[in-house]
């Protein structure tokens, strides 16, 4: 499978009581390895990997890592090994982890402060074996990572186009921050190619970092991407731009509540939707907030749903604790 080979996700609308123009769109539905934000980043990545040729594939995550799955699918496909290191202090039996076993992905666990040595070291290892290895960051971050969500953008501007509605806002949850970063350049790239378009606010509901520090790796990823690509920007225009809302992060990474506990029932009984405690499910909770706070519910509104599906499954199973 390749990205050519890949349609657009579906969007779709909601039938909420609340809020009567509220859309979401299924990057969950990709059709490889459970989908999300991380099978489309993935894919451009092994574009990368196919081309450069490289015969072992390092990466860093979690054992709760939809990233380290999706990766580990696409090596095992290819036949390459698949190296991941990963966090001792998380660490615990998950879909995920079962699936990257099950793809025989080679599963390196160290504490925490220990991951960049060890990334450093196996790299260092693997080339003096004479192996061509090629590193991704955790999550797909990076400017291809970044190059997946313009692309994203894209596929919503073509969206509204097609069907005249424009979305005043766009949600999703921001994690490393490369999905954030690809929806602004998207919408820069967008303005500076049709002129100025119809405003609109992309906001991304931190699940775990905070400000200043997490939007300002939006920030960081959003300049490397432009300058990269020898596009002119403002940079008091993109900080505009840069919604980074760390109201709902809850206590930190991956952990649950009881308001987003209910939001993940809900949407599976209203809306026929997985979510999951980690990502999705904590930014619609926190999106439903933020809607109201702001009296937005008049305005058309895009939830970006980035996947996640066996968290939701873990969830289910009570393994997400
Ligand atoms: C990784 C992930 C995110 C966050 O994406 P970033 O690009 O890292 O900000 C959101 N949702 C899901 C389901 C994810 O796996």
């Amino acid at each position: 499978m390749n990205t050519g080979s890949i349609k657009p996700t579906p969007i779709h609308k909601l039938d909420d009581n609340e809020l009567f123009s509220l859309y979401v769109k299924r990057e969950d539905m990709i059709p490889y390895s459970f989908g999300g934000n991380k099978a489309r980043k993935a894919l451009l990545f092994f574009e990368e990997i196919d081309r450069l040729g490289a015969d072992v594939v390092v990466t860093y995550g979690s054992s709760h890592s939809n990233h380290c799955r999706v990766v580990a699918n696409m090596a095992a496909a290819r036949n390459i090994p698949c190296v991941i290191i990963g966090p001792e202090e998380v660490s615990d039996t998950t879909y995920n982890s079962v699936l990257m076993e099950l793809f025989g992905a080679q599963i390196i666990t160290v504490p925490v402060e220990k991951v960049h040595d060890t990334i450093e070291a196996e790299l260092e290892r693997l080339r003096k074996e004479g192996k061509n290895p090629y590193f991704i960051m955790g999550g797909g971050h990076g400017n291809i990572g970044t190059e997946a969500y313009v692309r994203c953008y894209d596929e919503i501007a073509d969206y509204e186009k097609e069907t005249g509605i424009h979305f005043d806002y766009i949600f999703f949850a921001s994690g490393t921050g490369t999905t954030h970063a690809g929806l602004v350049c998207g919408q820069i790239l967008e303005a500076s190619k049709n002129g100025a378009s119809k405003d609109r606010k992309i906001i991304g509901i931190s699940i775990a970092r905070k400000n200043p520090r997490g939007r300002d790796v939006v920030l960081d990823s959003i300049y490397e991407y432009l300058e990269a690509k020898e596009i002119s920007f403002d940079r008091k225009d993109v900080e505009e731009k840069t919604i980074f809302i760390d109201d709902y992060t809850g206590d930190g990474y991956g952990k649950e509540n009881k308001d987003i506990e209910n939001t993940i029932k809900d949407a599976m009984i209203k809306y026929g939707m997985p979510l999951d405690v980690t990502y999705t499910g904590k930014a619609f909770c926190g999106m439903k907030d933020y809607i109201r706070k702001n009296n937005l519910a008049d305005k058309n509104i895009l939830f970006i749903h980035t996947g996640g599906t066996p968290l939701f499954f873990d969830f289910l199973s009570g393994a997400a604790k």
